[in-house]
C-alpha cells in the first residue's frame, strides 16, 4: 500500500464567528483522530474557506492558522455564496491532498461520518456521498420544503442524491476532472454525479446548528432549487413544448366544433369565456418566456465566462499551489 492519504477538510465560513471557535477544534480533533488511527497522513489540513465575511470570521481563521499549521485559510475577495466558497476550497486542496471532505462549519454534519467516508475511500471509492437520513431536528416547514427541494428536482430532470448537501469525500483525481467543468452557473451536488468514478454513500442524521442562523431560508433555497434545475437540465423547456402541443391540439379541437356548430345554425355565445381563455394564454406565454428567458439569461452568463471565485488571501504559501478559476 503506498503512503497514507492526505485529507483536506474544506469548510465554506459565511459570517460564522459565533460557531467557529466552537467546531474548528472538533475538525482538529477528527484528523488528529484518523491520523492516530493511521487511515490518513499526518500532513491532512483543514481548510476554511472564508466567504466574504462581514464579521470577525476572517480573523478567528488567521488566528487558528497562526496556532495551529493544521488549520488553513483562504478568502474570497467578496461574499460569493456556498457553492462558490466550496468550489474555491476543492479547487485549492486539489494539488495539495489526496482527498478532501467538504462540510460545513456549523456542526449540524456529524464529523464522525468522516471515519466511514475515509474507510470507502480506502475500499476504491473515489466520491462519498452524506446523506441525511433522517431530519428530526428539523422543523416541519424545513424539512417538508427540503424534501419537496429534491423531489421538484428529480421531477426536473436534474438527477441528485436524494437529502445529499455538500458533504462529501471527493478524491484528488475527481477533482482534476472535475476542474474540466467550466460552467460558471455551479450546482456542485448535481455536477459531481456527471463525473462519475466509483461512488457510494454513507448515512447520518442531521443535528441542529451549533449557533448563529441558518444562510438558507425558503427564498434563497427556491433560487437554489431553480439554479439547479436549469444548470442541470432542459426538462422545463421539453415541458413547455409539451404544453404548447397539448394546447394547440385542442383548441384545432374546440375550431372544428366551433365549425361543426356553425353550419349546424347554433351559434356559440360567450364573451366572457373567450376574455378568460385569452387572459389565461396570454399568462402562459409569458411565463413561458420567463423560463425560456431565465436559459438564456444563464446562456449570457456562461459566454461572459467572469471567474468563478477570486481568492483574495491566503494563510499559507504552496510553491504548487495554481489558480485556476
Ligand atoms: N455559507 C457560505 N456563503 C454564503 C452562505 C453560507 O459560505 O453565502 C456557508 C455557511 O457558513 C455554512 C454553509 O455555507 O458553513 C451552509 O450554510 P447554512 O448552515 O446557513 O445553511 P443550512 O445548513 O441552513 O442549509
Ligand atoms: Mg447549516
Amino acid at each position: 500500500m503506498n503512503a497514507k492519504p492526505i485529507l483536506w477538510i474544506v469548510i465554506p465560513c459565511y459570517n460564522e464567528q459565533q460557531v467557529l471557535p466552537i467546531t474548528a477544534p472538533m475538525f482538529l480533533q477528527k484528523i488528529t483522530d484518523l491520523a492516530a488511527a493511521g487511515k490518513i497522513s499526518d500532513k491532512s489540513r483543514v481548510l476554511f474557506v472564508n466567504d466574504g465575511s462581514k464579521d470577525d470570521t476572517w480573523n478567528i481563521i488567521q488566528k487558528l492558522a497562526a496556532e495551529n499549521e493544521h488549520f488553513i485559510g483562504i478568502s474570497q475577495s467578496r461574499n460569493r455564496g456556498h457553492q462558490n466558497a466550496v468550489l474555491a476550497g476543492l479547487m485549492e486542496a486539489k494539488d495539495n491532498c489526496d482527498i478532501t471532505i467538504s462540510i460545513d462549519c456549523d456542526g449540524q454534519d456529524d464529523i464522525n461520518v468522516m471515519d466511514e467516508m475515509v474507510n470507502e475511500y480506502l475500499n476504491g471509492c473515489e466520491v462519498v456521498y452524506g446523506v441525511r437520513s433522517k431530519r428530526d431536528t428539523d422543523t416541519f416547514f424545513k424539512r417538508f420544503t427540503a424534501e419537496g427541494f429534491y423531489h421538484l428536482m428529480h421531477w426536473m430532470g436534474a438527477e441528485v442524491v436524494f437529502n445529499h448537501a455538500d458533504y462529501r469525500l471527493i478524491s484528488a483525481k475527481v477533482l482534476q476532472h472535475f476542474a474540466d467543468f467550466k460552467e460558471v452557473n455551479i450546482f456542485l451536488r448535481g455536477m459531481v454525479p456527471l463525473v462519475g468514478f466509483k461512488s457510494t454513500s454513507v448515512y447520518y442524521a442531521r443535528a441542529e446548528r451549533i449557533a448563529g442562523e441558518s444562510h438558507y431560508p425558503l427564498k434563497k433555497m427556491l433560487a437554489l432549487a431553480f439554479d439547479g434545475i436549469t444548470s442541470l437540465s432542459v426538462k422545463p423547456i421539453r415541458l413547455i413544448a409539451l404544453f404548447g402541443t397539448v394546447v394547440s391540439v385542442l383548441s384545432f379541437v374546440g375550431i372544428l366544433w366551433a365549425i361543426v356548430m356553425a353550419l349546424l345554425g347554433s351559434v356559440v355565445a360567450g364573451w366572457a369565456s373567450t376574455v378568460c381563455i385569452v387572459c389565461f394564454m396570454g399568462g402562459i406565454q409569458l411565463l413561458c418566456l420567463g423560463v425560456i428567458g431565465e436559459y438564456i439569461g444563464k446562456i449570457y452568463m456562461e459566454t461572459k465566462a467572469r471567474p468563478r471565485y477570486i481568492v483574495s488571501h491566503r494563510t499559507w504559501q504552496s510553491d504548487e499551489r495554481q489558480y485556476k478559476g
